[in-house]
């Protein structure tokens, strides 16, 4: 019996595909900490996490697995998943990046599914063009907290998954050329903007099923094009009506021809399989390594 027993619905080999499966984390903060902790739940093998923050005090209301001894220690947040996810895959092939994806993309152009949990529309539009180009399937998570009356407030989000071919972020009206520049124009008065765990955690737990859906033999029939609302203040997660509306859409924005890298060069390809990092080695207890002692000296 394996520790993933009960989750052996989810099909044949399931284990084995989802240990050999690699995720890419964009944004390792209240969203991506959830996937980062779920995944490793869930067994998944393989993470390129990138994020360039270290956790701050105003962090802790929401980051898993960050603790105030980390905020003292100034710890980069890919290092809090990394650890998180090794508590669970000691094995598990991490590669952290505590730096701005960019620098990271020859990593992710190798993930099976890249999520996105970040905050800007640009960077959104950046990382799904980016997946895009690479036939990976790119999911979409974030929330808002907006005003609606005299401190009233409604706590909302949003779960897309965006696949090459199907309707994209712009299609489905979340990403226009309005937002964008509403966007240029506020940047940098953004910076703390309401954020809570609960919220975070149905969305990225949202998004670890459509990934599930995405790499098991569980369904048989896996979404192409996923749009959902998350209302806070109702508890609930509906179907954007844009789901139906643009079921047989075919997107204009990411034409074929932005397909590939434009970089590729066949004469300087290799094919030799990357070394995945080594894990560290686990510390001994204490008490291990008094009777090991103790062992010797009889
Ligand atoms: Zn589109």
């Amino acid at each position: 019996m394996s520790r993933l027993d009960r989750q052996s619905f989810l099909g044949p080999e399931s284990d084995a595909i989802l240990g050999a499966a690699t995720i890419g984390i964009v944004g390792l903060g209240g969203g991506g900490s959830h996937i980062a902790q779920q995944a490793a739940h869930m067994g998944i093998g393989g993470y390129v996490n990138a994020d360039p923050d270290i956790i701050e005090d105003t962090n802790t209301n929401r980051l898993i697995g960050g603790t105030l001894a980390d905020v003292d220690d100034k710890l980069p947040k890919v290092d809090i998943a990394q650890r998180l996810i090794r508590g669970l895959q000691p094995d598990a092939r991490i590669v952290s990046a505590p730096a701005d994806w960019h620098g990271s993309t020859d990593d992710l152009k190798l993930c099976d599914v890249i999520v996105g949990a970040v905050d800007s529309f640009k960077e959104r539009e950046q990382l799904e063009r980016f997946a895009r180009r690479h036939l990976i399937p790119y999911i979409d998570i974030g929330m808002d907290v907006h005003e609606i009356g005299k401190k009233a407030y409604l706590v909302s989000g949003q779960v897309i998954l965006s696949m090459p071919g199907c309707p994209c972020l712009r299609c489905c009206g979340f990403i226009t050329d309005e937002r964008l520049e509403q966007e240029a124009q506020h940047y940098g008065a953004a910076g703390s903007r309401p954020q809570v765990v609960w919220s975070n955690g149905v969305l990225a737990s949202t998004a670890v099923g459509l990934l599930t859906q995405l790499l098991t033999p569980w369904f048989a029939n896996p979404p192409r094009f996923v749009y959902l609302d998350y209302d806070g203040n109702k508890g609930t997660i509906t179907r954007n009506p844009r789901m139906e509306l643009l079921k047989n859409h075919i997107c204009p924005h990411h034409p074929a021809d932005e397909t590939g890298d434009p970089l590729f060069d066949i004469r300087r390809q290799t094919f030799a399989p990357r070394a995945a990092p080594a894990a560290p080695a686990r510390p001994v207890p204490w008490w291990r390594a008094l009777l090991r002692r103790i062992k010797d000296a009889l």
